[in-house]
């Protein structure tokens, strides 16, 4: 795993940097804690470890600066340091550390402690990736989704990149459950998830559950010339996978219909206006017949 190790006697971040190498971890290094939280938010490390003693920026600072930006504070910090007074201590563990070593330290005793944390890491980071995945199909779930668009919404303002959504809908899924059951429902479900998964293969879309049997897909980059042509891929991909549905009245094979939108960016503008209009674009396609895709314009 990726530990940052930050202090400012060379020789400190050599022996443990060696050691911890050792142990099969990537190490980066920094000598004061300004530049300890630049490598934080570009290497994404998986446990910092933090002297306190520093120029610049100590480590009590950095560590409040760590615990204070969303990103960054779920990473694991221990302070390595010569200050061993009780006060002291209880400063960094009420800062949020996880840990508290004093200087000088015992090999062993920083392996084994860096080895338990970082199993936490572990941990951790398998369920927060867990709970951003739909049970039923596999692919990222709402919770997940509304992070994205966060991020998204945000980026796009800044770069004034267009951004679009894409809601997309199963026409007539109700009675594809009273007539196949539940299970077939939920094997429905799946194979359409799997279809608009594999429709979007540009790095940075997304797609996820966005509940029942509604999708959202979350596409970066496109014109409204663009966003018809995906979301037309999408929903031909759909009816292409001829999943028999005997009770609809538009068509013998499962069928979806997708309103798009492309986001308008402003500084009076809200992530969830974008959501809006691809729902309300979504109403249009099932009024307009169903099995089709109609586009904001
Ligand atoms: P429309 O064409 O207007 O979209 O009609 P519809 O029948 O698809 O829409 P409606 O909202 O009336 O029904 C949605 C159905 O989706 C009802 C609900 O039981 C089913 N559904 C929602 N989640 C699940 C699920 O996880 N599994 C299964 N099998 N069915 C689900
Ligand atoms: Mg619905
Ligand atoms: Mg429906």
């Amino acid at each position: 795993m990726r530990i940052l190790i930050v202090d400012d006697v060379p020789d400190n971040i050599r022996v443990l940097s060696t050691m911890l190498a050792d142990d099969g971890h990537q190490i980066s290094a920094a000598t004061n804690g300004r530049a300890a939280l630049k490598l934080a938010a570009s290497c994404a490390p998986d446990l910092i470890l933090l002297d306190v003693m520093m120029p610049e920026m100590d480590g009590y600072e950095a560590c409040e600066a760590l615990k204070a930006d969303p990103l960054l504070k779920s990473i694991p910090v221990i302070f390595i340091t010569a200050l061993a007074d009780v006060e002291d201590e209880t400063r960094g563990l009420a800062l949020g550390a996880v840990d508290y070593i004093t200087k000088p330290f015992k090999e062993a005793i920083v392996r084994l402690r860096v080895k338990t944390q970082l199993e936490l890491k572990r941990q951790h980071d398998i369920l927060a990736q867990l709970s951003h995945i739909d049970g039923l199909t596999g692919i990222p779930n709402r919770r997940a989704f509304d992070e994205r668009l966060d991020r998204d919404w945000r980026r796009a303002l800044r770069s004034g990149e267009p951004i679009a959504a894409a809601m997309v809908d199963i026409d007539h899924f109700k009675e594809y459950n009273d007539a196949y059951g539940h299970l077939a429902g939920d094997d429905c479900l799946r194979r359409v998830a799997g279809s608009l998964a594999d429709g979007l293969k540009r790095a940075g879309d997304f797609v996820g559950r966005y509940g029942g049997e509604e999708f959202i897909c979350l596409l970066n980059g496109l014109d409204a010339h663009g966003l018809a042509v995906v979301a037309e891929k999408l929903r031909t991909g759909i009816e292409a996978l001829q999943i028999p549905h005997n009770a609809s009245p538009v068509s013998p094979w499962v069928t979806v219909s997708i309103g798009a939108a492309i986001g308008r960016l402003g500084p009076e503008t809200a992530a969830s206006e974008l959501v809006e209009a691809a729902d309300l674009q979504l109403f249009a396609a099932k009024r307009l017949g169903r099995n089709q895709v109609s586009l904001a314009r």
